[in-house]
């Protein structure tokens, strides 16, 4: 097996060594591994195929902020429904707000206030009776390529059918393309489908700084779509693998997709792709 100029070697996978009549075990992933490789394959092979995987940048704070958001949106539907008031939120978030990657206090306290703000608006819009079908459930099935599994933000009950809920907190100007054309999305709802033996076709996109909803009613056909693209994408990532434990270069094996997302890519500091590095609290202005 060749190693990469950066000395790692690309670690073996153990169904690479099948025999022949024997069938090729299924591609365990998530929709973020299946994303990743789509994304960039030589990113792919920093995260999942090297070992050691190379360093990665400092933590974003855009993705702290995220994090912190989603946690305490989870822990107030953890609440009993007579509890689940915006003046619960303060303690909830501050509970489980995460520090990294701010470029001071003054910073992260504006931040704070910022998702204070986000959720506070947010929870105002919803339900407390309303009891989600899931918060951050894991859903998980299997297809001829994949054993698939994903944490979905939460599951909605509407009607007798259910809906995927994604919260965002990023970048502004979502709308009902972002909501059709994410894989991710999809696949939450072809699973959940078969988790809860319950139609689920309609996936949304809640962007919690403009308080806009992004969404997209998918047929059993666009969804069937998105599993045979993320299948294909698989197949790929397996074909690269192969090569490579057949002795083929990594490098050419999983390329360097150089574009505007190499800014935001935790291995940056490692890829020959040449990347000018950003603030840890860049993807900040995009979100307060
Ligand atoms: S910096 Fe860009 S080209 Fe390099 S691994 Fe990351 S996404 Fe890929």
């Amino acid at each position: 097996m060749r190693t990469s100029p950066a000395g790692r070697a690309p670690a073996p996978r153990a169904e690479q060594l099948g025999f022949t009549g024997m069938p090729e075990r299924l591609f365990v992933c998530t929709p973020s591994k299946l994303g990743t490789y789509a994304d960039c394959p030589r990113r792919y092979r920093f995260s999942y195929v090297d070992r050691p995987s190379p360093p990665k940048g400092p933590p974003w704070a855009h993705n702290s902020l995220g994090a912190s958001v989603h946690t305490a949106l989870k822990n107030w539907f953890a609440l009993p429904p007579e509890r689940r008031t915006r003046a619960a939120l303060p303690a909830l978030l501050k509970g489980t707000w995460v520090r990294e990657g701010y470029r001071d206090e003054v910073q992260e306290r504006a931040a704070y206030r910022r998702a204070l703000e986000w959720l506070e608006g947010y929870v105002g819009g919803l339900d407390p009776a309303a009891e989600p079908v899931g918060v951050e459930r894991v859903v998980a099935v299997k297809t001829a390529v994949l054993a698939f599994n994903g944490r979905a933000d939460r599951i909605d009950a509407r009607g007798g059918e259910l809906a995927i809920v994604d919260y965002k907190t990023g970048r502004t100007g979502l709308d009902s393309d972002d909501a059709r054309g994410s894989q991710a999305l999809a696949l939450y709802a072809y699973a959940a489908e078969r988790v809860f033996r319950r139609p689920c076709r309609r996936v949304e996109l809640h962007h919690l700084p403009s308080g806009t909803i992004a969404a997209h009613d998918h047929t059993q056909e666009s969804l069937a779509r998105q599993v045979s693209r993320a299948e294909d994408t698989a197949r790929d990532i397996l074909d690269a693998e192969k090569a490579v434990a057949a002795g083929a270069d990594p490098d050419e094996a999983f390329p360097t997709t150089p574009g505007p997302m190499c800014g935001w890519c935790d291995f940056r500091r490692s890829c020959p792709a040449g990347v000018t590095d950003k603030e840890p609290w860049a993807g900040l202005d995009r979100s307060l």
